[in-house]
């Protein structure tokens, strides 16, 4: 692994040397234009200038754009969460990393950029924000990169930040200065999870009891409108004919009466504890706890709790955090002859 000091501005050369050399077509990366800071596509590296790649924003996670990637080599710059989300889509099947480089850095939180101008991404700045961070970086439990291509570390570096990639065909031309982050990194990663891990104590405080009854759920989505929107900004829901969309499911007045006359009354819209729990079934392994779901929900269902709880509960029976490697196998899809004995 080759590890480099770089300063936030000399990024731009990075990825500069990227698409000069063709390595890729296209960088996904933060650039500020005349309406605030918002995720572009640039294919013309002189269009690089004013990119903004460390400016904490997520509207959306980025990884529902890549799914069923195509032949055009890209590199995207991404929070750790979207790449996690990457790595589990990749065992998934539903993206092809021949044709992906993907780079992420340390994340200290991210704003939503409908409630947050981001004027600008120094230090400062942030700080004076920190009490508008999107609720889920309050609670986040994995915000240094995951497994891969090129990693940028913020934490715990003296004076700008740290490349680290173990593949230098990346970074190949460039003259950079090798470095290390400080002997600190690690205790400072531990004060940061610690204050996380607070306050996700106190965020799932007894959301398991209550899912763990069929009242306790109902009353939880019980202003549910199955608007969807959960499900079509999730990363890890990916089937392309989801149930709810198929005849079955996706229920036409004449199937409601039907269902309406069994008991004689049906509530509506139908199906919203089997639409939940089929989602909670399908994505709890995978969850990467991005919190894109409770920020698209309308009716303001408290699903980040849910999922915090759900994912944590479920990976961590499998021993597995989602998305962390690439290689590790997921874990439904092994079977061990010696799991779950008592
Ligand atoms: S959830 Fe974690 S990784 Fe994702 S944006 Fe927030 S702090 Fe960063
Ligand atoms: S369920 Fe929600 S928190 Fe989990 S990956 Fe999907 S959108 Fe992110
Ligand atoms: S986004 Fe909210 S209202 Fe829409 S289906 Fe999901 S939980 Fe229900």
């Amino acid at each position: 692994m080759a590890t480099y000091k770089i300063q936030e501005k000399e990024l731009q050369s990075v990825f500069e040397n990227l698409l000069k050399k063709n390595i890729v077509e296209g960088i996904m990366v933060q650039k500020k234009g005349e309406h605030g800071i918002f995720p572009v596509l640039i294919t013309d590296p002189d269009l690089l200038e004013g990119i903004t790649p460390s400016a904490p924003l997520f509207s959306f996670n980025r990884a529902v754009l890549l799914q069923n990637n195509g032949c055009r080599k890209l590199a995207v710059v991404v929070n750790p969460c979207e790449a996690r989300a990457i790595n589990e889509l990749k065992k998934l099947n539903q993206i092809d990393m021949d044709n992906l480089i993907v780079i992420s850095g340390d994340c200290l939180g991210t704003f939503d950029p409908k409630d947050v101008q981001m004027d600008s991404t120094s230090p400062e700045n942030i700080a004076e924000k920190k009490s508008e961070l999107r609720t889920a970086c309050t609670v986040c439990e994995h915000f240094t990169p995951p497994e891969v291509d090129i990693a940028i570390y913020g934490i715990g570096v003296d004076g700008g930040l740290v490349l680290s990639t173990d593949r230098e065909e990346l970074l190949e031309g460039l003259s950079l200065t090798p470095g290390e982050p400080s002997a600190n990194r690690d205790a400072e990663i531990k004060k940061i999870l610690d204050e996380h891990l607070a306050a996700k104590e106190k965020m799932v405080s007894g959301i398991s009891e209550t899912l763990s009854t069929t009242d306790g759920t109902i009353e939880l989505f019980k202003h549910c409108i199955r608007c969807d929107n959960c499900r079509d900004v999730c990363p890890i829901c990916y089937c392309k004919v989801c149930y709810f969309q198929t005849p079955l499911g996706d229920l036409k007045t004449d199937d409601m009466v039907n269902q309406a006359s069994i008991k004689g009354l049906l509530r509506i819209p139908p199906d919203i504890l089997f639409y939940h729990l089929t989602r909670n079934i399908h994505v709890a392994p995978g969850c990467v706890e991005c919190g894109a779901c409770e920020e698209a929900c309308p009716r303001d269902i408290p699903l980040l709790p849910v999922w915090k709880a759900l994912a944590s509960d479920v990976q961590s029976i499998f021993d597995y955090i989602a998305g962390m490697e690439k290689e590790v196998p997921l874990p439904l899809v092994q079977f061990k002859e010696d799991e779950f004995e008592d």
